[in-house]
């Protein structure tokens, strides 16, 4: 089987199996090599990893992991892709093609499964439509991971690495950066995809810290915090606390605790730093 990065290559391909792209599952399929060794060098993916991929479409870059890591899962939601990939990949023996929708998958058991639980890889151009859900997914489900290197929509590529005072900003930015350091390594323009997107996508590398940056004594309620406060973008941190149902601290509370923080009552969360939010959490929960 040829190299499927070569555009020619995967129109023969989708010619052979009459393949009809669904834009419902966010198919766009990578047709540029330099773009595919880009990922697979920002992945650094060796011959011990076990990787994870997610939305093999048909075989493309499954095909690069194969060759270069230990064993690949790849897991395809669209039912007409599988016996493409049987075909595409029928060379390698390290590769198990998985028939699910990754939302509704127990990642946890394959990795103990097929990795003894040791932190995976992943590795994906994701579909667009249900990016924020795999992250955080992959994230709050715990999964043993070393790292995430994903092509996904320029700007919520650049929504994962920017702090406060920025208008891209917001409850991704927090929850990708309290467990991962985020790294954009490459822009891709949509001419390296078959169909083309309408957005420009970038390639972002998030390695799992070892130890969260910051002390929270409890995740979900910072969350909760997080959520609320950018919920509201306009209104003051603590009017958009007050008006979340799953938060139940008084004004006064939240106005008590942040000028602990010496912070101001109208203070708006989009300000705050993850240590700050992290502070607020710790001195509402008791801490
Ligand atoms: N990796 C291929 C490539 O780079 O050419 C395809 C990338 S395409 C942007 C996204 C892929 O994810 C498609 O093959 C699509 O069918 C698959 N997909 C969409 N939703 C999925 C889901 N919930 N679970 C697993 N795969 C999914």
């Amino acid at each position: 089987m040829a190299t499927l990065g070569n555009p020619q290559n995967t129109i023969a391909v989708l010619k052979k199996y009459n393949f009809n792209f669904q834009k419902k599952f966010g198919q766009n399929f990578l047709i540029d090599t330099h773009v595919l060794e880009k990922i697979i060098s920002a992945a650094n993916v060796g011959e011990e990893d076990f990787v994870l991929e997610i939305g093999p479409g048909i075989g493309t870059m499954t095909q690069y992991l194969c060759e270069h890591g230990r064993e690949v899962a790849a897991v395809e939601i669209d039912k007409n892709l599988i016996p493409i990939l049987e075909d595409t990949l029928s060379a390698y023996a390290n590769v198990q093609i998985i028939h699910q929708d990754i939302l509704k998958m127990d990642i946890n058991r394959l990795v103990h499964e097929k990795n003894q639980g040791k932190p995976i890889k992943v590795v994906a151009n994701l579909p667009y439509y249900i990016t924020t859900p795999i992250i955080m997914g992959l994230f709050e489900s715990h999964v043993p991971i070393e790292s995430i290197t994903i092509m996904v929509q320029k700007e919520v590529a650049d929504r994962m690495q920017v702090g406060p005072g920025t208008k891209d900003y917001g409850a991704l930015s927090l929850a990708v950066q309290y467990y991962a350091k985020p790294e954009i390594v490459a822009n891709v323009p949509p001419n390296c995809f078959m169909p083309r997107p309408k957005v420009g996508s970038a390639v972002i590398r998030l390695t799992r810290h070892q130890q969260a940056p910051v002390k929270v004594m409890q995740e979900r309620q910072m969350f909760a915090l997080i959520r609320a406060s950018f919920n509201q973008r306009r209104k003051t941190l603590v009017n958009g606390l007050n008006n979340a149902a799953d938060i139940s601290y008084s004004k006064e509370q939240v106005v008590q605790a942040l000028e602990k923080m010496g912070l101001p009552a109208n203070v708006r969360g989009e300000t705050l730093t993850l240590e700050q939010f992290a502070r607020l959490s710790n001195l509402l929960g008791g801490g």
